[in-house]
């Protein structure tokens, strides 16, 4: 049985592009995963953090792998693109985030789904709403009723 996940990808160090285009072709890759979709790529202003401008997307899987299971894959991942945690909200290199899993809700000591931020920030939210306008979030209903809230964050879309 799979489940449709969405994962939020940010990147603010290096080639932040090539990083984050090469972690799309990385979660395609991961076992008992297809890719089913990919947000456009996004520049974004830094909030709460500094340092160069973010590049963001968002991208739609099948998986198989469980909430845990792949948040353990994304975190392989970042530690392959050198990810250190310096401290809180620190440039990074590349940030995986599980944004939804199918319409489960999980809190546990290590994951929160959907992702507590996700409607506040639109270097989530708008990619999210490009690959599907009527995405709901358990537990908070339509996503597209959030997109008022982060109209004031810079965001632009980087080619088609
Ligand atoms: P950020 O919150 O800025 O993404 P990190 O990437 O350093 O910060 O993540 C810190 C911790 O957040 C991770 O160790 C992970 O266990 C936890 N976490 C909780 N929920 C999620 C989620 N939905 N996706 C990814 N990480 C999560
Ligand atoms: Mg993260």
């Amino acid at each position: 049985m799979s489940v449709l996940s969405y994962i939020g990808i940010g990147a603010n160090l290096g080639d932040a592009s090539t990083t984050v285009q090469q972690a799309i072709a990385k979660l395609a890759a991961l076992p008992a995963t297809a890719l089913r979709a990919q947000s456009s790529l996004f520049r974004t202003t830094p909030i709460d953090s500094h340092g160069d401008d973010y590049i963001n997307a968002v991208v739609c899987i099948a998986t198989a792998l469980d909430a845990h299971e792949l948040l353990l894959a994304l975190q392989a991942i970042e530690a392959e693109h050198g990810r250190e945690r310096p401290y809180i909200n620190a440039p990074r290199t590349l940030d995986l985030d599980i944004l939804l899993y199918g319409d489960h809700r999980i809190e546990s000591e290590t994951l929160t789904v959907p992702h507590p931020r996700l409607t506040q920030r639109a270097f989530t939210l708008i990619p999210l709403l490009q690959l599907d306008p009527f995405i709901s979030i358990p537990g908070k209903g339509s996503a597209h009723q959030f997109a008022p809230g982060v109209a004031d964050q810079a965001i632009t879309r980087i080619g088609a």
